[in-house]
């Protein structure tokens, strides 16, 4: 298995894979052969685009080069070992909203449950974040929820196994997948929140706010705002809720049930995560 490295503003997956964004948060997976992040470190210098434009011979040298490079590594017993802190395996805890007795909020045509829909996009998100090699930890995996017996406190037990399995994962961040509602039907849209009092959280709520406010441009953009929810209050890693459209909005509603919408969310979604993990770690 190789590993995810951040180095600068690009996010790198070893052995051979390489995945790179953007200042603009787009991603791509190459095949690379070896990467040398030592040789070229991108953060230095805005002229690294280049590397990625190089013309194949170049980029056999560069490979010689990793390889001459990796040789190194092999022999030279931490040889890098101030850098290894930034280095390591990325893990993104995945929060599909309520489950089980507690369904959350309702379609307001067909009646779907907010769970439903959230553990959906939760599921599609993951398969995007693990093609990414990113490791995914989900709260939820199925249409249960995390209560036990559904008994009085039920929620409560709920939200505390929630907690558990983040603190648990020791993760880069937390996206918590919801579905809001709204007495006044013509209110639709994406919103964010993020902890008020967390900067990091802030940082990657606006990442994520940013790509569902591309998704749905046809609308005014969003801003993120800060709330007082337990799921973001529980742990200090950086975390978000996504309230992904208003289920109390017939428009919303009508795409919301659909597969390709969910995936289109999920993508958005993913995108957000990809910027964010890139950015944040280049500030360590
Ligand atoms: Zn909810």
């Amino acid at each position: 298995m190789g590993e995810n490295r951040i180095i600068g503003n690009r996010l790198y997956y070893l052995t051979g894979k390489l995945i790179r964004t953007d200042r603009e948060g787009n991603w791509e997976n190459t095949r690379g052969g070896f990467y040398a992040p030592v040789l070229f470190r991108p953060h230095k210098s805005r002229q690294s685009d280049i590397y990625f434009c190089m013309k194949k011979a170049v980029k056999r040298i560069a490979i010689a080069l990793a390889s001459v490079l990796f040789l190194c590594i092999v022999f030279t017993v931490d040889f890098f070992g101030e850098t290894e802190s930034v280095y390591g395996k990325i893990t993104v805890v995945l929060d599909a909203g309520h489950g089980g007795i507690d369904g959350g909020v309702i379609g307001v045509s067909t009646k779907v449950k907010e769970s439903t829909i959230n553990l959906a996009i939760v599921q599609y998100l993951r398969k995007y974040l693990q093609a990414a090699q990113i490791n995914v930890v989900l709260t939820r995996k199925d249409s249960g929820g995390l209560y036990g017996l559904p008994i009085p406190g039920f929620k409560k037990r709920d939200m505390q196994k929630r907690r558990d399995i983040i603190q648990a994962a020791h993760p880069n961040a937390v996206v918590s997948v919801h579905q809001n509602s709204y007495p006044l039907s013509t209110h639709r849209g994406s919103q964010v929140f993020y902890r008020g009092d967390s900067e990091i959280g802030l940082a990657l709520a606006e990442k994520m706010q940013a790509e569902l406010n591309e998704l749905r441009k046809e609308e005014k953009p969003r801003s993120v705002l800060s709330g007082d929810y337990y799921i973001l209050n529980c742990t200090e890693y950086p975390s978000v809720i996504a309230e992904c459209g208003f289920l109390s909005n017939p428009q919303d509603e009508a795409l919301l049930i659909t597969e390709e919408y969910r995936q289109k969310v999920a993508y958005a979604l993913f995108r957000g995560v990809i910027a964010f993990l890139a950015t944040s770690a280049s500030s360590e």
